[in-house]
């Protein structure tokens, strides 16, 4: 068995005792990497950029289902939206119409998280917690209809200090529990939080879907 292989059996242990999906984040890796994780079942794959994710998806088997987990430029919505299975980076009302809008242009419903900032760091992404709660509550929002949003995406500090990491993602899953239910209707399923260095800790405190790269294809090497 390879590495790659070896490397998803032990962490398909634990997201099969939590009911939850490992999307393999493929991002600078080539295709063989991709194929060989393919191969050994894996069909959930992430990218972060558009252009290595539209050409990864020309080139590979048709039913992979690709996860956009990087930070998306409207004018670049249009390119992913035919085929994209879940974008988990929304982190602006406007890129949401911008998704909105292209895939109404197609007829195509969308799957989206909203990207919550969690992490300590100023650098990182996403909504507040007032700013969710006045979009969830916004005409606007009311009236998508192509997009769903069907949960929270959140990364938490880059930090060794567990106990730092785990009040955030505590504090994501009740964000996550609270917005359930107070929007019943729009029925959130899915809890985007956990990387290499703490998806286990994410699964522990509530995580449906875990995004790991280097734990399953090694160090990124962007030389
Ligand atoms: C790169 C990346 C990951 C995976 O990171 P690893 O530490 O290699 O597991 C997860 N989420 C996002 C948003 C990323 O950009």
């Amino acid at each position: 068995m390879s590495a790659i292989q070896q490397n998803l059996e032990d962490i398909h242990r634990n997201t099969t005792q939590y009911n939850s999906t490992l999307v393999a984040v493929s991002k600078v890796k080539p295709i063989s990497s991709i194929r060989e994780a393919y191969d050994a079942g894996q069909r959930h794959f992430g990218e972060n950029k558009v252009q290595e994710l539209t050409d990864k998806y020309e080139e590979l088997p048709k039913d992979i289902k690709w996860h956009m987990i990087g930070h998306l430029q409207r004018n670049k919505v249009k390119q992913i939206v035919p085929f994209v299975h879940l974008i988990h980076s929304v982190d602006s009302p406007r890129l949401l119409e911008a998704i909105e809008k292209e895939a109404s242009k197609i007829g195509r419903p969308v799957d989206c998280l909203l990207q919550v900032h969690i992490a300590q760091e100023s650098t990182k992404y996403g909504f507040d917690e007032v700013e969710l709660k006045t979009l969830l509550q916004s005409e606007q929002f009311d009236n998508l209809s192509h997009v769903h949003v069907i949960g929270l995406m959140g990364m938490a500090t880059n930090t060794d200090d567990l106990e730092q990491v785990k009040k955030e993602f505590l504090g994501l899953k009740k964000l996550y529990d609270q917005l359930a239910a107070d929007h019943p209707k729009l029925s959130l399923r899915e809890l985007s939080m956990g990387m290499s260095g703490d998806y286990s800790l994410a699964l522990e405190c509530g995580s449906t879907m875990i995004r790991v790269g280097s734990k399953i294809f090694g160090e990124r090497n962007y030389g």
